[in-house]
């Protein structure tokens, strides 16, 4: 049915749809014909199209121009008719491919599972109840609710809407939001103008609506076209092309010099097929061959350390940027708050009145002056309560485990808070039944909604922001309901004292119409409400908050609350989790320029032009009524003073700022599948020390990317030094290309990954952020990798000419190998850790480290003494007194590179949390 249709869905009217669908669209599908559909039309996913992307994949392994040298080598070997060299040289092609291959495989997996942890949700309409259900569940017929925010879960015809818009990009391409509607079209129409379809995939970026889902799975608009969309390689991030860059460049520095030591060979009358050799030598030990894939590889770990503290990273390149972060801006609610909101006080004509109890137990009752009021509440009072309970989206149940609320707390609260007061709210939808309604959005502040009062009227009820409902409000309700004239002065007074105490206050209003109207737009209640007083509500601060704020201190970011709450609960919030001052807010002056207790608030801001809020935004730690809008220029004023910022978002409106910041932070549990598309990180438990972790894992992500590259190039700069030392002095080559690429495929694969797992330094949090402009390799880390380069010239080119005086060549030959993987497996414990670092790691923490050790000595003894290897390594044995002097070389090669750590270190002595921030 679904299928065949498919073309025309665009083209029925509504009644028409739902009659072929089969469904009635107040009560949704019964749960038995649920059943039956979904084994007809299985379940409402996309089939996976992977094959020819994996092939490209392997192709990719090869069109590389280390390849190109490698297989130019293996030419070279050939001609020469050195079969074991080339047959070497082609394994070692394709053992390389075969590895990077499945590395690429594994981080494609690894990054795909992270993707289906975050599944979408829809709300559905069955059995004539709404329920939250993963998409993938969703049946043709299916009714269901569209929200701002929402990602669509499948094709669905729309049946009613209320200012629909939906960003069709992923489809159509189109980035416009296309507005939304419900009446039939021409047949013809072309997918982009089907205004009253939406999409899988897509996304409801205003209004709300209903529909029936048309298409699921495969058979919708986005199954059709996915086997053509082109397949992005998630694997790119700004690091590995870096380094792709600089192989580049190294690739070109070596050929020039193998052209030199070739033509130098030929002018002192060496052999050409020798100097073919050498050249081949030179190429294959300088070219870094482990290194585009160890990064690749330690990124991926990264983003599973990562995803084991809670944070989903989606974009991989934020995994290295979050290591040079130097601002987080959180929001408050639900990041540095529990999002668990107690009504507290309420404020009705001049008199405060206190809640007792605490969770969304209905269990506590109303005071005032000491009295229960409870079932005799004022008159305004209980009109108060009854806009909270009527104006409000969530849902009261009590579960197994206690009460729970559904929706949005901050509404949840208000239900439970009429309750307590004796207002029955299950009642009360019945008597106030709703007509229509105003949605809440962040950018104006309010909800309103209408109902059908019993006497027949019409009223609307509105909550929202003091700042967005005073100025609507043209008189008041007296304590015994009367209208009466608005104390401004009061009500400031009132939400300044709730505020103070870190309570959230919500405004409360209603406004009367006639029986005729049953709608409700914005402008209708723009003005000319009456005022019906406040509520306050305790959303306590996460006990992790204070701790992850002073960590992120003492690592030199900045962290920033941004929210739209009011200023003073936003100060007090700040307060209690030490963002705002506190003793432990600016350990020794690291954020001394930032003003303690300002807080700029919406207009502020907007009265700042973008070079003043640039210097503004610096200073100030708190944010407070801001807009999406802002939030965005907020954003842009900390990047254009250098800053590397991480914003954290979840509405709809947030994802331009989420796009725009270096790191754009979802929320995984209260965010919108809009702002969690346009992340790049997801925290699966909404939590603001989850960001500080990430923060932690992505500096030692970094740092273990640098030791690897630290440990790695001094072998390949200690063999083209050997090669071009030989070829000046005119003697034979201490070690040949099978033999260079023995030790450079064996020690990155078995002992180098070992650093990819290294644990994270003591000290990390405890030092300033990395500058983004920096460069990977310090001078100081180049000095050591020349040092230790030098070191590995010296000692294998030194053994090398005492064992040809005293042995055959071949064992001449792998002394000198024996030199190199020993040296790299001494200076290994030399690069766990990197300069600067206090305290060195336990010196058995990392098992990989350790295993790859143990394999390296195993191959690099039967590398000596098995026949086989001997043969194809032109390798032989070696004795005791040999493996003395390489054990000497190894250890002198840690003692020399321990003396200069120390020495720099001494040198300077402090270069941790007193060396500042980077501005
Ligand atoms: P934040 O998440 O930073 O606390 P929000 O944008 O959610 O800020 O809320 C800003 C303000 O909008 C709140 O202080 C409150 O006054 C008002 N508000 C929040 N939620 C609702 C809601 N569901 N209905 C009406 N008003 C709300
Ligand atoms: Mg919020």
């Amino acid at each position: 049915m679904a299928d065949i249709l498919s073309e025309y869905w665009h083209h029925l009217p509504v009644e028409d749809a739902l009659d072929l669908l089969e469904v009635d669209p107040d009560r949704g599908l019964p749960d038995w014909e649920v059943r039956q559909r979904t084994e007809t039309y299985g379940r409402n996913e996309l089939t996976k199209h992977v094959g020819p992307s994996w092939i490209s994949r392997l192709f990719d392994q090869f069109n590389q121009p280390l390849i190109y040298i490698l297989l130019a080598s293996a030419l070279v070997a050939g001609i020469l008719r050195e079969w074991v060299d080339c047959g070497v040289i082609l394994g070692v092609v394709a053992l390389n491919a075969a590895i990077g291959f499945v590395q690429e495989i594994k981080a494609v997996q690894a990054l795909e599972a992270l993707a289906r942890v975050m599944t979408t949700e829809a709300m559905v309409v069955r059995d004539g109840e709404p329920r939250r259900l993963a998409a993938s569940l969703l049946v043709p017929g299916d009714i269901v609710i569209l929200e701002a925010g929402d990602k669509v879960p499948a094709d669905v015809r729309v049946l009613s809407c209320i200012d629909l818009r939906g960003d069709e990009s992923t489809l159509t391409g189109e980035s416009v939001p296309v507005q939304k509607g419900c009446e039939p079209l021409p047949r013809d129409t072309q997918v982009a103008d089907r205004t009253n379809m939406m999409f899988a995939s897509t996304l409801v970026t205003s209004g709300r609506g209903t529909g029936v889902v048309a298409a699921t799975g495969d058979d919708t608009e986005i199954g059709r076209v996915s086997s053509h969309i082109a397949h992005v390689s998630p694997l790119d991030t700004p690091l590995t092309k870096k380094i792709a860059q600089f192989s580049k460049v190294v690739l070109v520095a070596i050929l020039a010099l193998a052209g030199v030591a070739f033509a130098v060979g030929l002018l002192r009358g060496q052999s050409v097929g020798e100097m073919l050799m050498a050249s081949v030598a030179l190429a294959v030990g300088a070219i870094p061959e482990g290194l585009p894939a160890a990064v690749t590889i330690t990124l991926a770990i990264g983003v599973g350390r990562m995803a084991r503290r809670r944070a989903i990273v989606r974009r991989l390149p934020a995994v290295e940027t979050l290591g040079s972060t130097t601002v987080i801006c959180t929001d408050k609610t639900g990041t540095l708050t529990e999002n668990k909101m107690t009504v507290q006080q309420l404020w009705a004509a001049g008199r405060t009145y206190s809640v007792t109890g605490r969770g969304y137990a209905p269990v506590g009752e109303l005071r005032a002056d000491d009295r229960s009021l409870t079932g005799s509440l004022p008159p305004v009072l209980a009109e108060l309560l009854r806009a909270g309970a009527l104006c409000n989206d969530a849902l009261l149940q009590e579960g197994e485990d206690g009460w729970r609320i559904q929706g949005d707390p901050t509404e949840g609260a208000l239900l439970v808070s009429a309750e307590k007061a004796g207002v029955a709210i299950a009642r009360l939808s019945i008597d106030y039944p709703r007509l229509d309604s105003v949605p809440f959005e962040s950018g104006r502040q309010y909800m309103a909604t209408l109902n059908a009062a019993p006497d027949g009227r019409s009223l609307a009820f509105l909550k929202g922001s003091i700042e967005a409902l005073l100025p609507r409000c043209e008189r008041a309700m007296a304590e015994d309901g009367s209208p009466q004239a608005v104390d401004t002065a009061a009500i400031e007074q009132a939400v300044e004292q709730m505020a103070s105490l870190g309570l959230r206050v919500l405004a409360f209003a209603r406004k009367d119409f006639g029986p005729e109207v049953t709608r409700v737009e914005q402008e209708d209640v723009a003005e000319g409400l009456t005022f019906l007083g406040l509520q306050g509500m305790l959303d306590p601060a996460r006990e992790e908050a204070a701790a992850a704020v002073r960590a992120c201190r003492e690592a030199g970011v900045m962290v920033k609350m941004i929210t739209g709450d009011h200023a003073i609960t936003a100060a007090s919030i700040a307060r209690q989790v030490g963002i705002l001052g506190g003793p432990d807010a600016a350990p020794d002056g690291a954020s001394a320029d930032e003003s303690s207790d300002v807080v700029l608030s919406y207009r502020d801001i907007q009265a700042l032009s973008d070079k003043e809020l640039e210097e503004a935004a610096l200073r100030t730690r708190v944010f407070a009524r801001v807009s999406p809008e802002q939030k965005l220029r907020l954003v842009e004023a900390l990047q254009a003073s250098g800053q590397v910022v991480a914003m954290t978002g979840d509405g709809v409106n947030d994802a331009a700022a989420l796009r725009r910041a270096d790191i754009g932070v979802a929320m995984g549990m209260a965010g919108t599948d809009v702002a969690r598309e346009a992340a790049d990180m997801v925290l699966t438990d909404d939590n603001f020390a989850t960001i500080e972790a990430a923060v932690e894992e992505g500096r030692g992500v970094f740092d273990n990317l640098v030791k690897f590259i630290t440990w790695t190039l001094p072998t390949n700069l200690g063999e083209g030094l050997v090669i071009l030392a030989a070829v000046l002095a005119g003697v034979t080559l201490p070690i040949l290309p099978v033999q260079i690429l023995w030790i450079n495929m064996t020690t990155a694969v078995f002992i180098g990954l070992g650093l990819a797992f290294e644990e994270k330094e003591a000290g990390i949090m405890t030092r300033p952020p990395r500058q983004p402009n920096t460069p990977l390799l310090t001078r100081e880390l180049v000095v050591r990798i020349v040092l230790v380069g030098a070191l590995l010239l010296a000692a294998s080119f030194g053994l090398f000419a005492l064992m040809s005086s005293r042995g055959s060549l071949a064992e001449a030959r792998t002394v000198a190998v024996n030199v190199f993987v020993v040296v790299q497996l001494f200076y290994l414990f030399n690069c766990r850790t990197l300069v600067g670092a206090k305290k060195g790691p336990r010196f058995f923490s990392n098992p990989w480290l350790w295993g790859g050790v143990g394999i390296m000595v195993v191959l690099q003894l039967l590398f000596t003494y098995a026949p086989f290897m001997n043969r194809v390594f032109v390798t032989a044995p070696i004795g005791l007194w040999e493996w003395g002097l390489i054990l000497a070389a190894g250890v002198v090669a840690y003692l020399v590179v321990a003396a200069e750590k120390a020495f720099r270190a001494r040198s300077r002595p402090q270069d941790t949390s007193e060396s500042g921030r980077t501005v």
